[in-house]
This record gives structure tokens, C-alpha cells and sequence, in this order.
């Protein structure tokens, strides 16, 4: 697996990410390549970019997460963006998927963001006794999910349309 590290505005080092994640982030014009593979190139849509070692990020970012994120419910909000795991609407709260009165945890893997109203509509059941569905899975932000989501892509899995393959 490729991986290719990711610089701050200012030269920072600050995560590797995958070689997707970093083409994707050069074609979007949201950061440079400092360095590259010396005589590969990689074909994407209709272009050619040559495959990055070192990228450079155009924007200084804050990345909200460390190397290993502690939870907190503000971190919580930030991973799911603020959408409600339940419904997909504006989340203001953060939900225990197993409620703590059933020894569920203050885990990444455990809470999710949730709106008020369907926070209030789970209650203490866990999301089958209650019949709500989870549209995601909670999980727990890598440094690389903490840089996506610092620079507002979408998409965590997200690939560039038409990543064709490397060439020589
Ligand atoms: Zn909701």
C-alpha cells in the first residue's frame, strides 16, 4: 500500500494518507506535491499527475484530532459532521448507542451524534428495542480521518472518478 505524507501549509508533518486520498487532494487543488515518484505517473480522468511521496496542503489547517483522538462529545459532533445518525438531520447532541444505564461507554465506538428529538425518542434503549436504525456506523477518527475532515472532503472512502492506475 502507498502511502504518502501529508504536510501542513507551514511544512508540518502531519498524517500519511492513502495514494487515492492524496491524488484526489492535489486534483482538487487543495494541496501541492512536494515530491514525487520519479518517473511514475498516475492517469485520473483525463489527466496526468505524477505520484506524490510528499504533498503539501495550499490552506493551513487545525486538525481537531491527535495521533489517537480522546473522545469527547464536541469530537463526537465534528466526526459526524454534525448530522444525526438516526435521521440525517441537524445533530445538536451526542447519542449513547448502548445507554450508559446499560454500561455503554464515552467511546467513539459507542456515541454518535443524534438530534434532540431523536434523542429523546431512544431514550434509554439501545437502537433495536427502540426500532431506529443507524444510517452510519460510528468508528474512530484515524489522524487521516481527522485530516479529511479538517479540509471538508465528503466522503472518507471517496476516490477521484476515473482513477484509472499507475504508469510508468
Ligand atoms: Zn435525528
Amino acid at each position: 500500500m502507498r502511502e504518502t505524507l501529508v504536510l501542513n501549509a507551514g511544512f508540518e508533518p502531519l498524517s500519511t494518507v492513502s495514494l487515492r486520498r492524496a491524488v484526489v487532494l492535489v486534483m482538487q487543488d487543495k494541496a501541492v506535491v512536494e515530491q514525487a515518484h520519479p518517473g511514475l505517473r498516475i492517469r485520473a480522468a483525463t489527466v496526468e499527475v505524477p505520484v506524490p511521496q510528499v504533498i503539501r496542503l495550499c490552506r493551513y489547517v487545525r486538525v481537531p484530532f491527535r495521533q489517537r483522538a480522546s473522545w469527547s462529545r464536541r469530537g463526537v459532533l465534528v466526526r459526524d459532521r454534525n448530522r444525526c445518525a438516526y435521521c440525517g438531520r441537524r445533530a445538536t447532541t451526542v447519542d449513547h448507542v448502548v445507554p450508559r444505564s446499560r454500561g455503554g461507554g464515552d467511546t467513539w465506538l459507542n456515541t454518535v451524534a443524534s438530534c434532540t428529538e431523536d434523542n429523546q425518542r431512544k431514550a434509554d434503549r439501545t437502537p433495536e428495542q427502540a426500532g431506529m436504525r443507524l444510517l452510519t456506523q460510528p468508528f474512530e477518527p484515524t489522524p487521516a480521518d481527522a485530516l479529511l475532515l479538517a479540509l471538508g472532503l465528503k466522503d472518507r472512502n471517496a476516490a477521484p472518478p476515473g482513477l484509472l492506475g499507475l504508469s510508468a
